[in-house]
């Protein structure tokens, strides 16, 4: 068996018939590079950098963060790196005294998934988000960087965020500071208005990636760290399965690339309905690369087509399970 991991480790994820996935690791530390390598990935495709901030008195200062940025990216060699803007807020939230140093008054909000959050948050602190944003373009000099931003959720979000980052490659050539030779930026789709909005979107960014956790949360309101209606969060509600179909057709319609970065991307039994809906990558937990990677070498493409279109025609969560239970039945 251990042998058998080895050999997996360094396998391509190719279905029977051919088609390439890629398979990428989620990050919160610089730590979890050695899991990712370990585990094979081959590339980053979510760096959840609000990490850096949290569990602190201070704030980090861009040195800080441009070290930490540079670490990952020389890490992974020529690999794809995504670094997301910090994601504070929400259930991550600063430290009371780090939060002094931004805020005279403590802000206390009655529903925090529903307030000052991810670029929300980069917004109101400008300087917070200047800070991050020099350190990201710095950290990538002499290769690319790819800068992910969390929570979109209107045109304005991503004109606003393209313009600080103008603002941070501005600032630093006045600086005279080296940074990246290209900046590639996406966007995270994971509230509704999002996929509503998608059409205007997609010719802004460079590519998408799907936060299902949050999609879920935000499509079915249900609070993610919520127990009482834990019940209520689910993936397969077919208003979720098809959101993510709708986006990925669409961005893909358009010729960008778009990965999916939730939870559910680390679900081998899922693995097939996002193949089938034409996803090539795919950015989980290091230790789910190998269960996912195992179920790719076994399926087929035309099947996985076949099932997506199936999956999304099911009108509630407990037909979606028995759908996806019986396709695993039916293709080991
Ligand atoms: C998501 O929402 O699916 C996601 C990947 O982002 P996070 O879990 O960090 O909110
Ligand atoms: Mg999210």
């Amino acid at each position: 068996r251990r042998r058998e991991l080895v050999k997996l480790k360094t396998a391509k994820a190719v279905t029977k018939d051919g088609a390439v996935i890629s398979l990428w690791a989620n990050i919160a530390l610089s730590e979890d590079l050695t899991d990712a390598r370990r585990a094979g990935a081959e590339g980053i495709g979510l760096f959840r950098t609000e990490f850096l901030y949290l569990n602190r008195t201070d704030l980090p200062s861009e040195e800080e963060q441009t070290g930490a940025y540079r670490k990952i990216i020389r890490g992974m060699k020529d690999r794809i790196v995504t670094i997301r803007t910090a994601d504070l807020g929400g259930d991550k939230m600063l430290s009371k005294e780090s939060m002094s140093l931004l805020e005279e008054e403590p802000i206390d909000e009655a529903n925090p998934a529903l307030g000052l959050r991810a670029l929300r948050f980069s917004f109101a602190y400008p300087e917070l988000f200047q800070t991050q944003l020099r350190a990201i373009l710095r950290a990538g000099v002499n290769t690319s960087v790819r800068i992910l931003l969390p929570m979109i959720s209107s045109l304005a979000d991503v004109r606003n965020a393209l313009a600080a980052i103008e603002e941070a490659k501005n600032s630093l050539e006045r600086d005279n500071l080296r940074y990246c030779d290209e900046v590639r930026v996406g966007g995270m789709i994971e509230t509704p208005a999002a996929i509503a909005m998608l059409g205007d979107l997609i010719p802004l960014l460079d590519f998408f990636s799907l936060g299902t956790n949050d999609l879920v949360q935000y499509t079915l309101a249900v609070d993610r760290t919520n127990a009482a209606v834990s019940s209520y969060y689910e993936e397969t509600h077919p208003a979720v399965l098809r959101f993510i179909s709708e986006s990925i057709k669409r961005v893909l319609s358009a010729g960008k690339d778009i990965s999916v970065c939730g939870e559910m991307a680390g679900r081998a039994d899922l693995t097939p309905f996002f193949i089938g809906l034409g996803c090539r990558a795919l950015s989980m937990d290091s230790s789910h690369i190998p269960s996912v990677k195992e179920r790719i070498l076994t399926l087929n493409l035309e099947a996985c087509e076949e099932f997506a279109r199936s999956l999304i025609r099911r009108k509630s969560s407990e037909s979606a399970r028995k759908a996806i239970a019986e396709f695993a039945l039916a293709n080991p």
